[in-house]
């Protein structure tokens, strides 16, 4: 059996790329109704799907992507609009997975997609209600301890195999307190510095997940590389909120309740930051864990002198 996988792996090396894809885009369709109930309370796998008219929505008009672009982004029992978010997500899934078996061998790949999935959700509960639920954060920090001390390789640890799982775990283990700790000082010391909460409970328990999935370096990336995503994406969009802002300041002064105006456009207003280090924590996952540990070794050597 194993040899007959290994042998398509090799022979047609697409195959499994495509089944991750696939397989990526159908899983997509389900954290898509994980990101929509969670934050709700709501159970996840009951009742099935249904339109915003109440009606269930049959298999085949619910195939990932297809569905949405072949209706037109409209419901066929009511013409309902669907956000353009659900193929959105459905592709990006589907893209991530494939990423994940391109670039990791076989164990640490399906690894690689669990901590994927619970990067999207946590990134899209976050942009609707600016909370990451325990279950990802808490959750995934259990979770990625565990699977470390299953899977050794998950951390590229070899060696005699119970040597190995306990090397892995530590591993794990240190990642999750140096992020989940580095975060937690950083607010700290932020509150003092600009008085008022900079970045919440919930991202020192999400940079604690990512750390347990991708050890120190990964967490300590996705604060810092977080944090420099943040700026580039966040300043323009801020600039454009302040001009916008300053328009509708100018509306709102006319009739005379200027005063609440600048409250929702000032600088360092509520941005969650979960996705900034979940896109962080994913791209050092796929592509940058080499060249982020690498750094860190130079920098070490550098100042350490070692
Ligand atoms: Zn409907």
């Amino acid at each position: 059996m194993l040899e007959t996988l290994e042998f398509i792996n090799e022979d047609f090396p697409w195959f499994f790329t495509l089944l991750a894809f696939l397989g990526g885009a159908i899983w997509g369709s389900f954290l898509n109704v994980c990101i929509y109930r969670i934050p709700a309370g709501r159970s996840v796998v009951y009742p099935g799907s249904t339109c915003a008219c109440g009606k269930p929505i049959p298999w085949y008009h619910n195939i990932p992507i297809l569905s949405w672009v072949i209706l037109l982004g409209r419901a066929s029992c009511c013409g309902e609009k669907f956000s353009v978010r659900y193929p959105v997500i459905e592709l990006m899934t589907a893209m991530l997975f494939g990423m994940s078996w391109l670039t990791h061998p076989p164990l640490p790949a399906l690894i690689g997609m669990l901590f994927l999935s619970f990067l999207v959700c946590s990134t899209f509960i976050d942009l609707d209600h600016m909370i990451i639920p325990d279950r990802f954060s808490i959750g995934g920090m259990v979770l990625g301890v565990l699977l470390s001390v299953c899977v050794p390789s998950l951390h590229a640890v070899e060696g005699p195999p119970v040597l190995a799982n306990i090397q892995s775990g530590v591993i794990s283990l240190t990642g999750a307190l140096i992020g989940a700790g580095l975060v937690y000082w950083i607010s700290v010391l932020g509150e003092i510095v600009f008085r008022k909460p900079a970045m919440g409970e919930g991202d020192v328990k999400f940079v604690g997940f990512i750390g347990a999935f991708c050890g120190w370096q990964g967490a300590v990336f996705a604060m810092f590389g977080g944090a420099f995503i943040g700026s580039i994406v966040l300043l323009p969009v801020l600039l454009v909120a302040r001009l916008l802002g300053h328009g509708q300041e100018a509306a709102e002064a006319e009739d005379g309740e200027g005063e609440e105006a600048d409250e929702s456009v000032a600088f360092g207003a509520q941005v969650p930051f979960g996705p900034m280090l979940a896109v962080a924590g994913g791209l050092y996952f796929l592509w940058l864990e080499p060249y982020v540990d690498a750094y860190f070794v130079e920098f070490a050597a550098t100042f350490l002198g070692k």
